[in-house]
């Protein structure tokens, strides 16, 4: 059985978590629809990551979260040196 928040595949449940300590900005929702787990979202509300249920190679996906993650980089920096 799969937990609340933890994704099937590992290399995805790793990614997400990698995210959520890198940058305060990023936010995990965990959504099911369909194919749909749940998405990445970006305090610039401009963008966001679609997370696949039953992505068909979990490597690359992660990969893919890990790319998003790095194109938003500097969105949650003013608010990390205001929060510590
Ligand atoms: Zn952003």
């Amino acid at each position: 059985m799969v937990g609340r928040g933890r994704h099937q595949h590992n290399e995805i449940n790793a990614a997400l978590a990698a995210l959520r300590k890198v940058n305060r900005a990023f936010t995990v929702v965990q959504d099911h629809n369909g194919h749909r787990w749940g998405w990445v979202l970006c305090s610039c509300g401009e963008d966001k990551f679609v997370i696949n249920c039953t992505p068909r190679n979990p490597g690359v996906h992660a990969k893919q979260i890990q790319r998003w993650t790095v194109k938003h980089d500097k969105c949650g920096a003013e608010e990390q040196e205001e929060g510590s």
